[in-house]
């Protein structure tokens, strides 16, 4: 049985790694109310690693609020990179295996073409920059390990698009969404599954970046559409109006083209074991429309 050690169990995606790693006996989940979760609080977070031993660390605990950390820079730096850096380190001096997760927003947005593992990152907001600081942390630290650049996530769980329109089309009329940003809605169900089997069944030597979406890319518009038609009391699926991002203000500015490339991931996967993201989209609908909630 292999150590393994979670930290942000209460994110969309630590919920569901709590479910993929559920046949582990010997994981540990920690939020940043458990001894040693805390990743602004780096003495206690080392002390519960080196008491914990693992073998593999997941690390799916992040400052995620990208219009907050404009303001609140250093905060983000704080879990983004200072933490990351402190654990890759760790985990260098313990050869454990790091799991980390990053994403789309570490790429300026422009052009039209899926952003590739190898392209040079640009961030044009504070998140992704304390991002991109981790993602060079850890390749520096020599440690081994996967860091997983994933886009526009969302499950049953947290707060999340998929969530937030459920939620308005039960209030609002019409509702207007940004048309011009294209990317891959990402369930973290999906997520936790590519991860803790690349994880347990892959040998890393040692750290590898991969994009982690499923197939397909679209507009927010276009999800949002997608959401819509799933309603089925069809008076209070409400009209959709498409906005471009220059009229629909945000305190940081997003990139525009957030598609990830994901023939690298494709090629170290069973055949077909990635489908397009409206089949992991229907799943997470279908449990949230049926929920009384
Ligand atoms: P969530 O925001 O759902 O979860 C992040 C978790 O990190 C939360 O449980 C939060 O705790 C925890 N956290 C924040 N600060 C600290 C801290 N100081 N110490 C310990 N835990 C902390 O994020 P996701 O699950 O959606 O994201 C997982 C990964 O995927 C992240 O690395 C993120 O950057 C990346 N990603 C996410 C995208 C998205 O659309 N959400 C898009 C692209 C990449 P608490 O619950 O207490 O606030």
């Amino acid at each position: 049985m292999c150590r393994v050690l979670v930290f942000g169990k209460n994110g969309q995606v630590g919920r569901e790694l709590q479910r993929s790693l559920n046949l582990m006996e010997d994981a540990v989940f920690l939020g940043r109310e458990d001894e040693g979760g805390d990743l602004l609080d780096i003495k206690g977070m080392v002390s519960r690693i080196r008491k914990e031993k693992p073998e593999i660390i997941f690390n799916a605990a992040a400052y995620t609020a990208v219009d907050a950390a404009e303001n609140d820079k250093e905060t983000a730096k704080r879990v983004n990179y200072d933490a990351v850096a402190t654990i890759a380190n760790v985990c260098k001096e313990l050869n454990c295996i790091l799991i980390h997760y990053s994403t789309d927003h570490v790429f300026n947005g422009s052009g039209n073409q899926p952003w590739k593992e190898s392209d040079s990152t640009d961030p044009i907001n504070v998140y992704g920059s304390s991002k991109e600081l981790g993602e060079r942390a850890i390749i520096e630290s020599g440690c081994r390990g996967y860091i997983f650049r994933t886009s526009w996530v969302y499950s049953v769980h947290g707060k999340n698009f998929v969530k937030t329109m459920l939620q308005l089309a039960k209030s609002k009329k019409n509702i207007r969404v940004v048309c011009d940003q294209f990317g891959t809605p990402t369930s973290a169900a999906f997520i936790a599954d590519v991860s803790t089997y690349l994880a347990f069944y892959r040998q890393t030597y040692g750290v590898e970046v991969f994009n982690l979406v499923p197939n397909g890319c679209i507009s927010w518009y276009d999800f949002a559409s997608f959401i819509f038609s799933n309603i089925r009391e069809k008076p209070s699926s409400p009209i959709l109006k498409p906005v471009k991002t220059a009229e629909y203000h945000t305190v940081a500015p997003r990139p525009l083209n957030c598609r990830l490339d994901n023939s690298k991931l494709i090629n170290v996967l069973p055949m077909d074991a990635i489908k397009n993201w409206d089949f992991y989209a229907q799943q997470v609908l279908n449990i949230l429309l049926n929920s009384k909630e």
